[in-house]
């Protein structure tokens, strides 16, 4: 069994060489093979340097550089393309998640889940950033039918063959355990420590609450139509086109029967409105159909740009 951990940098060269250590201390005791899996999401530090100097003197430590900064989501997905283990585990580089917690991670994996999900229950941060991600966990919870208290913790143990199809852009790889229980996968939530982050700056504020939320829409829409855009937008053109129809009847009605000009009424007017937008959202349909055809055929991957790979 192997051990793949994928740890995404952006502007972190002071905590790299001391999360290194916690890493190896915390492998130690665990008969695991394992591989580590940096990816320098294009850091304007010195974060780079550090990196090679580590990776020169541990094989096992892999590096992957963005020629620049794709985000937290891209990050991890690189590493999860180019790992070699069946357990995936990602954790900040920022010294707030403690590799400590792996060994707990995995063995609650090992009691069958696909997903394990940590859980900051001690927050570490201030009020203004937990707030919105309080309320960003329970809106992603309402929306996707999977309860967690913690989705935006990057510390999680994933079994990688059933994440290893899914593609992962924007803020999406907070959604990787709805995806797995989506995918009839088993998620289990445990506790996990949290520490105040002490080198570097935090890389988001509030507008990443209003990211995740639209992300949140486009994958819950994704796992509900992406197989079947037609039959989502279809019905909604024919109700319209329907309503359309009776309206014009309706038109007809009052001006041959009752005698009242079509300017006097609404009818006319709505029966255009209704029929074209009903048009316009069956070929909303056939378009969304079109593309996901060609992505799908073009094989859909995240956009990143590697620079380099070293040991890998
Ligand atoms: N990160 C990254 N690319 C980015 C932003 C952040 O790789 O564009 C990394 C960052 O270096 C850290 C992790 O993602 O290891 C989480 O970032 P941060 O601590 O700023 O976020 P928070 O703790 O608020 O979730
Ligand atoms: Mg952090």
């Amino acid at each position: 069994m192997k051990l793949s951990l994928i740890i995404p940098i952006y502007n972190e060269e002071e905590s790299v060489d001391i999360l290194y250590n916690e890493i190896k201390e915390a492998l130690k005791g665990l008969a695991l093979d394992y591989e580590i899996i940096a990816v320098n999401d294009g850091s304007r530090d010195k974060s780079i340097d550090v990196l090679k100097r580590i990776a020169q003197s541990d094989i096992d430590f892999k590096v992957i550089s963005f020629r620049r900064n794709y985000g937290q989501t891209a990050a991890i997905s690189a590493g999860i393309d180019f790992s070699q283990g069946e357990i995936i585990i990602p954790l900040d580089a920022d010294l707030q998640n403690d590799p400590a917690d792996i060994k707990k991670l995995i063995s609650k994996l090992n009691e069958g889940f696909d997903v394990v999900s940590g859980w900051r229950k001690n927050r570490q941060d201030t009020f203004d950033r937990r707030l919105p991600s309080q309320i960003a966990n329970w809106l992603i919870s309402r929306i996707t039918g999977v309860n967690l208290h913690d989705y935006g913790c990057t510390l999680k143990a994933y079994r990688k063959e059933i994440i290893k199809g899914i593609r992962f852009y924007g803020e999406m790889h907070r959604f990787m355990p709805a995806y797995v229980v989506w995918q009839g996968g088993k998620v289990a939530e445990i506790e996990v420590n949290h520490r105040e982050r002490k080198y570097g700056k935090a890389k988001y504020g509030l507008t990443r609450t209003f990211r995740v939320i639209l992300d949140l829409m486009t994958v819950k829409f994704l796992m509900a139509y992406l197989t079947k855009p037609m039959h989502f937008f279809g019905r909604m053109g024919l109700i319209l086109l329907l309503f359309g129809f009776l309206s014009g009847i309706g038109s007809l009605i009052a001006k041959f029967i009752y005698g009242i000009s079509f300017i006097l009424t609404p009818l006319p007017l709505l029966t255009v409105f209704l029929t074209i937008i009903g048009f316009q959202f069956i070929l909303m349909g056939l378009l969304a159909e079109i593309l996901i055809r060609i992505y799908y055929e073009s094989g859909g991957k995240t956009a990143y740009n590697i620079k380099e790979k070293i040991n890998l």
